[in-house]
């Protein structure tokens, strides 16, 4: 039986309130014993780098609905920006699994089911905080955008409570957002302008709003707490190693999270057993100075030591620092070794030698496109129906970390191979785009034990965008070297590669060898181009440029010299008297190919062939000019007949 799988769409899962919801959904997934696959950009959807965003949002086109039990969605993430598509996308793709249970968290999408946070009593405690223990009576309270589920909610419960105690809200004293820090120093900027009457607290329902409140308030002579008083919700690292020390209430979105797998087991596992998620009440506020408490040190420290990544432990610590991988991985000059790859393979096998920054981990897997090395159109975002591990790493108990980097090829809709693999503990896999700008690549994915209890840090998605640049970087590499030596129309070798292809073959050459040439050009081109146009024309070189590739034996290659002249060149075992049979061959098979096209003009060419011992005498240009004259000798044959 394969084991069940709870998907999860969200992104830039390493920020606070992501990590939050992993969390939760982990916990419980473990607990029942089910697979969870985080499908999730490493960017905000509402970034403002709108190519790279898009071809992020492609991520959740890997979910495959039809091989998933049960589908989370994190709304809050996926109702802005790039997500705005990805959720009309989506409701017309479940149009097809109508029994998949989907459940959305916080915020309405269709006619989805909807898990909302209990943050009621968080909120509440703020409002009681600022009145009961401050004694503050002149609240203004800065929510997120008008009309936003979450924003509207949060606004609603703070005011109930301020009205529970006797005290209510001026008008001018609820302000609408973006629950980012520019709308915090815009209410700072307009308090100090006198639009806004100065309150002597500001409740802010997202932390980034209270810090952009404070920095511009300071900033513009307004003391925080002395002359206003901040407190914020939904606590990051941020707030507590700001100048004034934020006082902030957590979220509790890890227990509605964990939720929303029970309500997905009641459907999926009628009758089994629910273990509820346990959250550590009383955990949740985080006092600080902005609202006039006693900060604690301690957590700031911690927080800061944590995202200081030149800190140098002892490499032998068994401890697993996040912060010390990321000094390796930016120290280390990761990124200038992966891109000075001149091949895939090297950049495979450099990527390998430093997958022990990510550790730990049970599995990871490079997954690209066939074509990724080619130019596509930009409107290509379809994943192929097979991919190709490129790179697949994974670690021993004992901890040791292998690499390998031979292809695999896998169909896309199993995602990866290893959701096959029944023997597998339940497991965390993470799916994240591996792209350039638009362009997609294809995918990663990330498999951790759900005992393994490791979150998702700032050292993958660096090391993904590493990885992304790296390869964008060998891919147009090569599509100059390939535009500097070929053809663009026909694909052969021009002069330039015909060059470069030579010296590297007469390098090689065995002793005794020949170098055999054969020169080709089209008859009676310009009269084609004069009659049919131009297109016809190359049409016309095309065949020709077919057939020169068929009659080219195997060692051989090929050069458009040319307009509509061609050669075959090899370095090998060859005899002048074998010159005769080369060239009935070539027009037969062009013959064979003008018959098969409906072609009302006829494609005919003319070939003449020269063969040389490869010594230290050996004139190229002589060889080819012999080549040259014997061609011309049957055109002017064939003229003579006509
Ligand atoms: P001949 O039988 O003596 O070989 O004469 P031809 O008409 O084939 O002309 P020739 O080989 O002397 O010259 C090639 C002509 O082909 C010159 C140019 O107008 C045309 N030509 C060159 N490159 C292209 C191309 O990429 N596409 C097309 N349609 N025509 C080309
Ligand atoms: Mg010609």
């Amino acid at each position: 039986m394969r084991r069940k799988n709870i998907a999860l769409f969200t992104a830039q899962p390493e920020a606070a309130h992501e990590l939050r919801i992993i969390n939760g959904i982990s916990e419980q997934c473990r607990k029942y014993g089910y697979h969870f696959s985080v499908f999730t950009p490493m960017a905000h959807l509402e970034f403002n780098r709108e190519a790279y965003v898009e071809a992020e949002a492609r991520i959740f086109r890997v979910a495959e609905l039809g091989r998933i039990d049960g589908l989370i969605l994190d709304a809050v993430n996926l109702v802005v920006g790039a997500g705005k598509g990805v959720l009309e996308e989506l409701l017309e793709r479940l149009k097809k699994y109508p029994d998949l249970p989907v459940v959305s968290l916080e915020m309405s999408v269709g006619d989805l089911p909807v898990i909302r946070s209990r943050n009621e009593e968080a909120l509440r405690e703020m409002c009681r905080h600022a009145i009961e223990v401050h004694g503050k009576k002149d609240i203004c309270i800065l929510t997120g955008h008008k009309g936003n589920e979450v924003a509207e909610s949060r606004l609603k419960v703070c005011l109930d409570e301020i009205e529970k105690h006797g005290l209510s809200v001026k008008e001018g004293h609820i302000v609408y957002g973006d629950f980012w820090y520019s709308s915090g120093d815009a209410l700072a900027r307009s308090i100090a302008e006198g639009k806004t009457e100065r309150p002597d607290t500001v409740l802010c329902t997202s932390t980034h709003m209270a810090l952009g409140l404070i920095y511009r308030l300071r900033r513009l002579g307004i003391q925080v707490p002395e002359d206003v008083a901040v407190l914020g919700f939904d606590t990051t690292d941020e707030g507590c190693c700001n100048e004034v020390i934020l006082s902030a209430y957590d979220a509790a979105d890890a227990l509605s999270a964990a939720e929303t797998v029970d309500y997905i087991r009641r459907i999926i596992d009628p009758g089994k057993e629910i273990l509820p998620y346990e959250t550590e009440v009383g955990k949740m506020f985080y006092p600080g100075m902005s609202c006039g408490c006693e900060p604690n040190i301690g957590r700031t420290i911690n927080t800061f030591l944590r995202s200081s990544y030149l800190v140098a432990y002892n490499s032998s610590s068994d401890e697993d620092m996040n912060e010390v991988k990321f000094g390796r991985l930016m120290e280390g000059y990761c990124l200038e070794e992966f891109t000075s790859a001149a091949s895939p393979e090297e950049a495979y096998e450099k990527m390998g030698k430093k997958i022990y920054l990510l550790h730990p981990f049970r599995n990871y897997q490079l997954c690209l496109r066939k074509d990724w090395l080619e130019e596509r159109a930009a409107d290509d975002a379809q994943l192929p129906s097979e991919m190709d591990i490129v790179l697949s790493a994974w670690e021993t108990p004992d901890q040791e970390t292998c690499f390998d980097h031979e292809k695999i090829s896998f169909p896309t809709v199993e995602m990866t191979p290893l959701l096959n693999d029944e023997s597998l503990e339940p497991s965390i896999f993470y799916f994240s785009p591996i792209h350039f700008e638009r362009t997609t690549f294809g995918y990663c994915v990330m498999r951790r034990s759900l005992e393994d209890k490791v979150v998702l840090s700032l050292v993958y998605r660096t090391w993904l965008r590493f990885v992304n640049n790296a390869l964008e970087m060998i891919r147009t590499r090569m599509q100059l070297l390939s535009m500097s030596v070929r053809d663009s129309m026909t694909g052969l070798f021009n002069r330039r590669g015909m060059q470069l292809e030579l010296e590297k073959r007469l390098g090689e050459a065995e002793s005794g060898a020949r170098l055999f040439t054969a020169v080709i050009d089209m008859d009676g081109l310009k009269r084609i181009n004069d009659t049919y146009g131009h297109k016809e024309g190359d049409a016309g070189i095309l065949m020709v440029a077919g057939a020169v590739m068929r009659s080219a034996h195997d060692g051989e290659f090929c050069v458009r010299a040319g307009g509509d002249e061609f050669f075959i060149l090899g370095v090998g075992k060859y005899e002048e008297a074998d010159n005769a049979a080369r060239i009935k061959e070539f027009h037969e098979i062009l013959n064979e190919l003008y018959q098969k096209s409906d072609k009302a003009y006829e494609v005919v060419a003319s070939i003449g062939c020269a063969t040389e011992a490869v010594d230290d005498k050996l004139n190229i240009d002589a060889v080819i000019s012999r080549a040259d004259k014997e061609m011309y000798k049957e055109k002017s044959g064939k003229r003579r007949q006509e």
